[in-house]
């Protein structure tokens, strides 16, 4: 449990030697002070999802502060070893909410991860696969959609339960096998139509919104997405469903691709005029920490004011409809559910109470307390491509804690979270259903009533 060994100096050490990850790059992202931050006290280690799992200091946010100072000091470099225990971060941030000292990780993880990734070099690389899909696949909705009709068919016809059975699946690539594996259990033939650009609300107009959608969600669960308009309709809201928009720039941001990132995000910056909105409405808690994160991330750049703008309007739907002042479904759900928080929901944007109030609402659901609930699945964007084992030590250890509560329904803000505890749960031979709050809120509240878009 060696801390890498290093000290803490108070100012930065000039080095000549080679730091293994440009400098100057990170340093016009990263301010200095941030590092400073961190008085080295240890009370974010508990909340640590690889601290707890590997007990090594250096897979804690105090080890792995302690790393990324000593690299950009110039007392240690960005070598395989430094590599792996950041890498093995999920940028989960429950060291932030655990922090008292106020230590901003996101800020210096995410571009440090990008650093390493922009410097990597032959097997510091993820496979050629992994990283074509990054690029050319995932970011794009109507690619993704593409790229799942055989999924689809696979799973409506059973082909892919026999591959499965007969240990056919193994002769695709690993990459493949666990994108597979991540699939939701039930996915139509044919996925619903897209939704309208226009949707108006139930009974008077409260707010006028405009609906991120997004790109995996789209994609994968576009149920969730008509789920989430058809509750912003019954409480009162006009929906948009903004032309021209694109993937947030996550996927791309959190693979060293910073350029295809910064694209996707000016080209929303285009595509939404804030000044039309109450609000900009999005559900799955990973994109919305990224857009609520515009206004940082493009502070040096050119659209910094149009940035601020956007990032003022997003909200994710469970903050904006409390407080908005949710209108009560009627429909009782009687069933026992239980709810996960995702980290980029709680930690990234703290919303905890808000899911549970509404949730609250449905009468007869009853929602029981998961222990651990704060600490990460394991999914944690693509963490579950790039770090197998890990993914599935914590996706199991969160499978067990929701398996003990007896619940048979799970809710989760955010796609990857679904998608992942899903597959560990029923890998476990446990088939609950696994659902954004909005697909229960939806169901509670009932069809819309003439239908007019
Ligand atoms: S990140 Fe915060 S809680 Fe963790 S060691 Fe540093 S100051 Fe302490
Ligand atoms: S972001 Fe999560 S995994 Fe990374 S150091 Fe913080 S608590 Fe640990």
């Amino acid at each position: 449990m060696k801390i890498a060994d290093v000290h803490a100096p108070e100012a930065p050490i000039k080095s000549t030697s080679n730091p293994g990850v440009d400098l100057a790059w990170l340093a016009e992202r990263v301010e200095y002070g941030l590092y400073q931050d961190c008085v080295h006290c240890g009370l974010c280690t508990a909340s640590c999802p690889t601290y707890v799992m590997t007990g090594d200091e250096n897979d804690s946010p105090r080890g792995r502060i302690y790393l990324m100072r000593a690299v950009v000091d110039g007392r240690a470099q960005a070598s395989e070893k430094v590599r792996n225990h950041l890498g093995l971060c999920l940028d989960c941030r429950a060291c932030e909410s655990a922090c008292p000292s106020g230590v901003q990780y996101g800020k210096l993880i995410e571009p440090f991860k990008v650093a390493l990734e922009l410097s990597a070099k032959g097997n510091e690389k993820p496979p050629i696969l992994l990283r074509l899909m990054l690029k050319h696949l995932f970011p794009y909705a109507n690619r993704m959609k593409l790229a799942l009709i055989p999924a689809r068919i696979g799973k409506a016809t059973g082909l892919l339960n026999l591959l499965e059975s007969t240990g056919l699946i193994h002769l695709l690539p690993k990459t493949l096998q666990r994108m597979q594996a991540m699939l939701p259990t039930k996915m139509p033939l044919f996925p619903p139509k897209d939704l309208a650009s226009k949707l108006s609300p139930v009974g008077p107009r409260r707010a006028k919104v405009a609906l991120f959608t997004g790109c995996v969600t789209e994609a994968m669960t576009p149920e969730t997405n008509q789920a989430t308009a058809r509750v912003l309709q019954h409480n009162g809201c006009e929906v948009d469903v903004v032309h021209g928009q694109v993937c947030c720039g996550a996927v791309s941001y959190h693979s060293g691709d910073e350029m295809s990132a910064k694209s996707f995000m000016r080209q929303n910056l285009k595509a939404f005029d804030p000044s039309k909105y109450d609000a900009i409405i999005m559900n799955a808690a990973g994109c919305g920490a990224m857009l609520k994160d515009y206004a940082h991330l493009m502070h040096h750049d050119p659209e910094a004011e149009q940035a601020k703008a956007f990032t003022a309007k997003v909200k994710d739907i469970s903050e904006f409809l409390v407080t908005l002042g949710p209108v009560k479904p009627k429909n009782r759900i009687d069933i026992q559910a239980t709810y996960h928080d995702a980290c980029h929901l709680c930690h990234g944007q703290q919303i905890r109470n808000q899911p549970r109030q509404l949730l609250g609402m449905i009468d007869g659901l009853e929602l029981k307390p998961l222990e651990e609930t704060e600490i990460c699945c394991g999914a944690a964007g693509t963490y579950n491509l790039t770090q197998p084992e890990m993914s599935h030590k914590l996706g199991q250890r969160k499978a067990e804690f929701i398996e003990s509560t007896g619940a048979t329904m799970v809710a989760t803000g955010n796609i990857g979270c679904q998608l992942q505890i899903q597959k560990h749960l029923h890998d476990r031979g446990n088939h609950s259903d696994v659902v954004h709050p909005v697909q229960l809120l939806d169901q509670a509240y009932g069809p819309i009533p003439n239908r007019n878009s």
